[in-house]
């Protein structure tokens, strides 16, 4: 018989492949993510990762990886092994997958890279090809294109369907010539769905849609034998008992397709939720973020610039759901997945990454996390990005360290700010100039008050037993001179805080002694003095 034609090689049945995995437990909710590694990773790779995660999680938690790779020609190498990674980067985790060392399966659905399932996938084909629900087609891409001119012309819509398909009605005979004469061919699907008909298609996010029915006899196995995503992802999911497909929207289009689809195998379909693209504004308009046009497409541009990873992660998820913002601001320190997301209630007005959202959501992040736990992720960055800096900075003692971090971490948004913001903590050889020492408008205009200021401080300063304790201690002291001198704060703050900084911007003077402590502090006041001789 014809699958026997087509398919010599292949004795098994669709039970005996469905017999050698295991059932799941009915209350089970199972999620997957099923990336191709055709493309580097995109921010919406992780969006929709999150998506998976909480759906499972609230439920019975099983979220597993499968890649996708029926797309040879488009694959790139290495891809789906950095996709791996980079949610073990995120700390997401999957259940199942190739996520073990070396990208080796975890989990008893195996395997779950597609190319590695061919068999599988050819034994449902022969299966069809038995029942008359699927047929070999000999088109060659010419008569493809005549056919479509045709349809064109006579304004039909166009494609491969029932009268247009002569292979759906070829006799056994005439498929036994075309393989005689070697002809290459491709399996489709017989639809049987109707061409004027709707179906009412539920979707967890968008409702009930009304949508016109899949009438095209789709191509399921390609003419490498390779079949194609729409058929092999249908059967993983059956056979890993997927139970919620949350993807983008760019596949809500091919679900009449996939109903038909699961009905054709007598399958329950899982339940779907298609989320909107994430947006981006551009010259006032809201506009897909486009993996060719945008920096913030690509996940490594969030890594270039040192975001952390909980930050990207709370960005998210504030996309997902607008009001885990303010459940964050009461819940500091706990993990996104105790939020109680609703997926039903996802973003529907175009899902806006805002990069200033972002280094806010970071800078907050920054600011709450306790200081030796920031120091370690800190340091974590600058091994992985600036080993000079790095090296500078571990001459210095971790206390102080901790100290010029614990300053810095209410005024910087990111990491990569820190180097700049902090840099002179870390050289005391510098010295101002004068014109940034004298400033008319707060009433330092002569080098000699800056000079007087200085030398109070360094006096101050030597005077002090042991080092201050505390910013207050500080400012204690400063102000009682301050006072006693019947000066203003800002007019003797100003010369000893670029004394000690060297720089227009920094931390206050009152900060900068505290954490240069009194040693530094004198040693550097001093050698601003001697330069203003
Ligand atoms: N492999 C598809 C993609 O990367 C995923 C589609 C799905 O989740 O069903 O877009």
């Amino acid at each position: 018989m014809l699958e026997n034609l087509l398919f010599p090689e292949i004795k098994e049945t669709p039970d005996n492949i469905i017999a050698k995995y295991p059932k799941r437990n009915s209350d089970l909710v199972v999620t997957r993510m099923a990336p191709s590694p055709t493309w580097f990773l995109h921010i919406w790779a992780v969006y929709s990762t999150i998506l998976d995660t909480i759906v499972a999680k609230k439920n019975n938690w099983v979220v597993f990886l499968r890649i996708e790779d029926t797309d040879q020609k488009r694959e790139i190498e290495w891809a789906a092994e950095k996709f791996v990674d980079i949610f073990k980067i995120f700390g997401l985790n999957f259940d199942e997958g190739p996520v073990w060392e070396n990208y080796a399966d975890i989990g008893n659905y195996w395997p779950y890279t597609q190319s590695k399932r061919e068999y599988i996938y050819k034994v449902f084909i022969k299966d069809l090809v038995e029942k008359g629900l699927a047929y070999p087609c000999f088109l060659t891409e010419e008569e493809i294109s005549e056919t479509r001119a045709i349809q064109e012309a006579s304004k039909v819509p166009t494609g491969i369907y029932n009268e247009y398909s002569p292979w759906r009605f070829a006799s056994i005979d005439d498929v036994k010539q075309a393989l005689i004469e070697k002809k290459e061919f491709v399996i489709r699907l017989r639809s049987t769905w109707e061409i004027t008909k709707k179906i009412d298609v539920k979707d967890i996010i968008k409702w009930t849609v009304s949508t016109q029915e899949n009438f095209l006899d789709i191509v399921i196995c390609k003419k490498s034998w390779i079949p194609t995503y729409h058929f092999a992802h249908l059967i993983d999911d059956y056979l890993m008992w997927t139970t919620h497909v949350i993807r983008w929207d760019e596949w809500f289009a091919s679900l009449p397709l996939h109903l038909e689809l699961f009905k054709t195998m007598w399958w329950n379909s899982p339940k779907y939720a298609h989320y909107w693209p994430l947006v981006k504004i551009d010259w006032d308009a809201k506009r897909k973020l486009s993996k060719r046009k945008d920096k913030e497409a690509d996940v490594e541009f969030y890594f270039s610039e040192w975001y952390l990873f909980e930050s990207i992660i709370d960005f998210l998820s504030n996309i997902i759901n607008a009001w885990f913002e303010d459940w964050r601001k009461q819940n500091l320190t706990a993990s996104f997945l105790d939020f109680d997301f609703k997926l039903e209630r996802v973003n529907t007005s175009g899902a806006l990454v805002d990069i200033d959202k972002l280094n806010w959501v970071n800078s907050n992040i920054i600011k709450n996390i306790d200081t030796n736990l920031l120091y370690d992720k800190l340091i974590s960055y600058f091994e992985k990005y600036d080993t000079d800096f790095l090296n500078i900075i571990s001459k210095f003692t971790l206390d102080y360290n901790l100290k010029v971090l614990n300053e810095l971490k209410t005024k910087i948004r990111k990491f990569n700010e820190f180097k700049d913001n902090s840099i002179f903590f870390y050289n005391d050889s510098k010295i101002p100039s004068k014109d940034l020492l004298i400033n008319t408008k707060m009433k330092i205009d002569s080098i000699d008050t800056v000079k007087k200021w200085i030398e109070i401080s360094i006096k101050l300063l030597e005077s002090t037993k042991n080092d201050f304790s505390s910013i207050e201690e500080v400012k204690e002291a400063f102000v009682a001179k301050i006072i006693e001198a019947e000066m203003k704060n800002w007019q003797v703050l100003w010369p000893v805080r670029c004394a000690l900084s060297w720089e227009e911007f920094s931390p206050g003077a009152l900060e900068m002694v505290y954490i240069l402590w009194l040693e530094k502090s004198i040693f550097r006041l001093k050698n601003v003095l001697s330069s203003l001789v």
